[in-house]
């Protein structure tokens, strides 16, 4: 059996599982990856994992970037959205564009919750009063949903984003269900990447973006928790301004594995 950090790629009939996967895969496949472009990690994924490897993108500049990467060496990689019921209506109108200029589906994944209903069971505007229970219903509760389904999540994370975004790999290993004994790669091809880097390649190839980027906010979230920010201050630091909170769960609720 061919193992996932043997090149030269191929094509998986059946995607390996990733609990099969040691540190010293991962270490590997960190260490192969290491000065490759981050086409190269999108075709692993691809030609590892097939459709059980999905990219996850909130439409910052990143995860536009890699579906303009997919799209322009053919790798038909899933896309998938949080939809909390509460973006910006630029960031819902901004997925329409990128549809049709990618000529692609993005599945949006929406809370058990509708507003109203959170609101009868935790109080109005849990957000204002407890975002880390809010995130959780309303975006990684969904998101373990979608990565039930998959085998590599694929994510626009970069190093230089916030203080606790400089030590991620390319590739990670996280324990996704440990009663089943279930992990799952996450991949970060974007990881090196500056912010700037990001922005040329955006208007170099003219991929529609939020326009809220060019009124003052850099990182863009649900709208209650989101706001401008000067250049001066880390990317994110916009998000749940006067809380103790730089991220919303999705990228911490699992144990990192290697
Ligand atoms: Fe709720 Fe704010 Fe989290 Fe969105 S970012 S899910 S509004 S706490």
């Amino acid at each position: 059996m061919k193992h996932p950090t043997d090149p030269p790629f191929a094509v998986w009939e059946d995607a390996p599982n990733p609990t099969m996967l040691s540190a010293a895969d991962i270490q590997g496949l960190n260490d192969r990856f290491r000065t490759e472009p981050s086409e190269v990690l999108l075709t692993w994924a691809w030609e590892t994992f097939g459709a059980r490897a999905a990219i996850g993108t909130s439409f910052q500049g990143a995860g536009l970037v890699m579906m303009h990467l997919c799209q322009q060496r053919g790798l038909p990689l899933p896309v998938f959205t949080l939809d909390t019921g509460l973006l910006f209506p630029k960031t819902l109108a901004l997925k329409g564009r990128l549809e049709a200029f990618f000529g692609c589906t993005i599945e949006s994944l929406e809370p058990d919750l509708t507003l109203e209903q959170q609101a009868a069971a935790q109080g109005p505007e849990l957000w204002a009063r407890d975002p880390d229970l809010c995130c959780t219903l309303r975006k990684v509760v969904p998101l373990q949903g979608k990565l039930a389904q998959l085998d590599c999540w694929i994510t626009g994370l970069r190093r230089e984003q916030s203080d606790t975004r400089t030590a991620i790999g390319f590739v990670e290993l996280y324990a996704f269900d440990e009663a089943n004994h279930r992990s799952i790669v996450k991949l970060n091809p974007m990881a090196a990447w500056s912010r700037q880097a990001v922005w040329d390649y955006l208007r170099q190839h003219q991929i529609p973006y939020n326009p809220l980027h060019d009124q003052g906010y850099r990182s863009i979230g649900c709208q209650p928790c989101t706001r401008r920010s000067g250049s001066g201050d880390t990317e994110r630091a916009g998000r749940w301004t006067g809380f103790q909170k730089t991220e919303c769960g999705i990228h911490t609720f699992m144990a990192r594995k290697a």
